[in-house]
């Protein structure tokens, strides 16, 4: 009796089997084989830095353009940095006989929460063809204490590359809230800090570009458990931090600095309102990151805080707009939704008057259309305004206090 060599089924339960030298294979293992060479091509073609389509700056900052409002320096750096990146990995690739060897500038993004440093991070994410992983530095502690090891961001990027360790060794890497693990107080020799120092100790290894053994599966390390070197020379850190406070540190800079007899006219030019423009590497020291990092990190920039004008384009321009995702969800049950204009600046006023940020404007939109959401789908209506007048009587209901606490 002929039969699959693969799944066993006998003929007469296939619809075609097929005979080869030494056994058979039916119909839908032959469909299968195929989804599984098709998912395979995929995943190398996904990681293939030769099938690296090289996107110019430019380009790279069109396409953050279309997801990130006004932070002109930070995507221009991001651009740039992600460039040389790829062009870094296509020259270690083809093993360049010139002694010129491109190094890696790692990057950090210094800006208030909320202004859109992991939207960045993220949107950046999108586009990239080599495996990418965001973390979060106050998870980390020195080896033995509670909390992850150094070793676990390479864990994460190791996963993200399904363990194609060659791929992941190419990897981009953003840590976020890199300002947490910065040395408290001034003092170096404050007793065991384990959020700090040795935590950037351990990190200083990463950036530098050494091979790590890595837990496949992450957490605490197994004495048993089969690590992986990974060697982190080309993988791109990106950091990320909103350094509370540094803006007291780059302002005193700047007034110790501006002496001498073109003080008073240097001052008058300052930006007071952002002073994290001006920020440099020193301010990144006296806020307790240890020399070594920062020299590891060469590419330095800021986002801007958000203004009135900015919060109010962050509504409605971004691709994947707050506003724009209602509009979809209405559309889906086939109502068509909109706004009276003022209904935006109403939204980005209650943003700013309770502190609340970007991320503030998605709670208050939410609290504004729940009702309408909550009743919409079971009513006939084809056509949702949401007239100025509507949301004020909705937010006019709501306890600030918890939009502040989301
Ligand atoms: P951060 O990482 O700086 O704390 P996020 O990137 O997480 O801030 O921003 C929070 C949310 O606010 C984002 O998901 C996005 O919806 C919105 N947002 C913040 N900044 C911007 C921006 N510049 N352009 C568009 N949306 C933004």
């Amino acid at each position: 009796m002929d039969k699959c060599s693969f799944c066993g089924r006998e003929k007469k339960d296939t619809n075609l089997l097929i005979a080869g030298l030494s056994g058979h294979i039916c119909d839908r293992c032959i469909e299968q084989a195929h989804d599984i060479v098709l998912e395979e091509l995929q995943k190398k073609g996904d990681f293939d830095v030769n099938q690296l389509e090289l996107l110019k700056p430019i380009e790279i900052k069109d396409f953050l353009d279309q997801y990130v409002i006004g932070q002109e320096e930070a995507k221009k750096y991001l651009s740039v940095a992600v460039y040389n990146h790829y062009k870094r990995l296509l020259q270690t690739n083809k093993n360049d006989k010139e002694d010129i060897e491109i190094e890696k500038s790692n990057i950090v993004l210094v800006g208030e929460t909320g202004t859109g440093k992991t939207l960045l991070a993220r949107t950046i994410a999108k586009m990239l063809h080599v495996p990418f992983t965001i973390v979060d530095a106050t998870v980390l502690t020195e080896a033995g204490y509670v909390g992850e090891d150094i070793e676990s961001i390479l864990t994460r990027l190791l996963q993200v590359a399904d363990y194609n360790v060659e791929a992941a060794e190419k990897g981009i890497v953003f840590i976020d809230e890199i300002d947490k693990i910065a040395r408290k107080g001034d003092n170096p020799s404050i007793t065991r800090d384990v959020s700090g120092e040795g935590v950037q100790q351990g990190l200083l290894k990463l950036l530098e570009g050494s091979i790590i053994n890595v837990p496949p599966q992450g957490g605490r390390k197994h004495p048993d458990q089969k690590m992986i070197p990974v060697n982190t020379k080309n993988i791109l850190f990106i950091c990320g931090g909103a350094f509370d406070g540094i803006e007291r540190k780059i302002g005193h800079r700047l007034n110790t600095q501006v002496v001498g007899y073109s003080a008073s006219k240097k001052k008058d030019q300052i930006d007071r309102d952002n002073l994290l423009q001006y920020i440099a590497p020193q301010d990144l020291k006296s806020f307790g990151l240890i020399p070594e990092i920062i020299g590891r990190l060469p590419v330095l920039t800021y986002l801007d805080p958000l203004q009135k004008k900015a919060l109010r384009r962050i509504l409605t321009e971004p691709k994947n707009a707050i506003i724009k995702q209602y509009e979809k969800l209405f559309d889906m049950d086939g109502v068509k939704l909109s706004f009276e204009e003022e209904v935006f600046d109403y939204i980005v006023d209650k943003a700013i008057e309770f502190k609340l940020g970007a991320r503030g404007l998605r709670s208050i939109c939410e609290a504004i259309m729940m009702d309408v959401m909550f009743d919409m789908p079971s009513k006939d209506e084809t056509e949702v305004n949401i007239t100025f007048e509507y949301a004020k009587e909705k937010m006019g209901k709501i306890n600030i206090q918890r939009l502040k606490a989301a």
